[in-house]
């Protein structure tokens, strides 16, 4: 692990509590979790006790839990059930799907795929501040729409949304919402008795489990939810041999947190501020993106005026420092953050900014480094304008289809 390790929203190291349990774990629990034998009965009952776990933590019942192998999976199934719901109750009308503009490329790219085969999909604009614009999604809903998709925070800037606002509005008109929570798991208390949300999704190695493995929460009532690999298991609903092992460590991770072993979501929040002052005194021209909305604790979004933001991360790594351009699936391609563009920053400033994420491993220590470190770099890069925007190309978007 790098020294210095800021990039918990793209993945988080496994805790240190958990992961001494995992040897005897891999060691003992081979049985199928469908067999009726001891060591099936064994490897079911780890799935039972990961699911109890987070029906206790989240406030939801265990059988509203469907395992999953990641965020995106959740997502894709979600979207595609909702629509399959829209086309089973209104055949006399096209599926339409509401998503904002800041969403997850796995939203982004299956409402893409969707308009393919003859949903509308319509965009639900983001305010400069990061918020998304419930005015407009209130506009949006006069029309008849069959889901709406708007993540609890964002990865990018980490604005924590006005989701129970926006779980009204659709309630309001009898449509499905779709709450992305794969940012919030573990950093803010979630109760999802009162979300408000049809579905709700999960990944695992975002709190420090394998990656592998994920969960989608459905709570509405009907028939919300279709098969998405035919077999048997999860209601048939799933099928596939559960991924027992990860069920179980998302569990134990998650047992931590309840027993605050691990500390992850408020503590965090004073160092991000002072952390923030720190670099707003030594850098001039320096954004914080989402500054004066809520935010996750966690996250710190910054942009550096006239600087490549691919160019400070090069060099915070070669000193130690692992941080990010913004979402990890964008990373290693010099796309500006499609976040900031739906805030509308221009593409210059969209490509100039750095993500900075703690977690439970991280200390003040580390961002005392970052606030020694980083100014010198940004320094030097604007000197000798050692910077790249003028060869980045910008990302392809979603059309507004109306
Ligand atoms: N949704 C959000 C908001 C995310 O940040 C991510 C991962 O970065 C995902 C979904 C996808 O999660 P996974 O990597 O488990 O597919």
């Amino acid at each position: 692990m790098a020294a210095i390790y800021l990039d918990h929203n793209a993945s988080a190291p496994l805790p240190e509590c958990v992961a001494t349990e995992i040897p005897a774990l891999l060691r003992e629990v081979y049985g199928n979790p469908s067999s009726l034998h001891a060591p099936g009965r064994r490897a079911r009952r780890l799935i039972n006790d990961a699911q109890d776990e987070l029906a206790a933590y989240l406030n939801c019942s265990h059988q509203q839990i469907f395992w999953t192998s990641c965020g995106s999976e959740g997502n894709s199934w979600a979207m595609a059930s909702a629509v399959a719901r829209a086309r089973a109750e209104h055949p006399e009308r096209a599926p339409r799907v509401l998503i904002s503009a800041m969403e997850h490329d796995s939203v982004i790219s299956s409402a893409e795929d969707m308009k393919e085969h003859g949903v509308i999909v319509d965009i639900i604009p983001v305010t400069c501040a990061g918020l998304v614009d419930t005015v407009a999604l209130a506009q949006l809903l006069e029309q008849p729409a069959d889901l709406v998709v708007v993540m609890h925070a964002n990865n990018e800037t980490g604005v924590i949304q006005p989701v129970a606002e926006i779980s009204s509005l659709c309630q309001a008109r009898g449509v499905l919402y779709l709450c992305d929570a794969v940012q919030t798991f573990g950093k803010i208390p979630l109760d999802l008795s009162t979300l408000g949300a049809a579905y709700i999704t999960f990944s695992g190695h975002k709190i420090g489990a394998p990656k592998g493995v994920g969960f989608l929460v459905v709570t509405a009532k009907g028939r919300v939810l279709y098969p998405l690999i035919h077999g048997k298991q999860q209601k048939g609903l799933r099928g596939g041999t559960e991924n027992t092992i990860g069920a179980a460590i998302v569990g134990r991770v998650v047992h931590a947190l309840r027993k605050d072993d691990v500390v992850w979501g408020a503590a965090l929040g004073g160092m991000h501020r002072r952390f923030e002052a720190a670099l707003k005194e030594r850098i001039p021209g320096l954004i914080i993106h989402g500054e004066g909305v809520p935010r996750l604790p966690n996250t710190s979004f910054i942009g550096f005026e006239g600087v490549e933001g691919d160019g400070v991360l090069l060099n915070l790594d070669l000193q130690g420092v692992a941080a990010s351009s913004g979402s990890a699936c964008s990373s290693g391609s010099i796309n500006p953050s499609s976040t900031l563009l739906a805030m509308g920053c221009d593409a210059k400033m969209a490509r100039s900014s750095v993500r900075f994420s703690s977690g439970f491993t991280t200390s003040w220590e580390d961002f005392e480094k970052v606030i020694d470190v980083l100014p010198p770099i940004v320094e030097r890069i604007r000197r000798t304008g050692a910077n790249r925007q003028d060869k980045v190309r910008r990302p392809a978007t979603l059309e507004v289809s109306s």
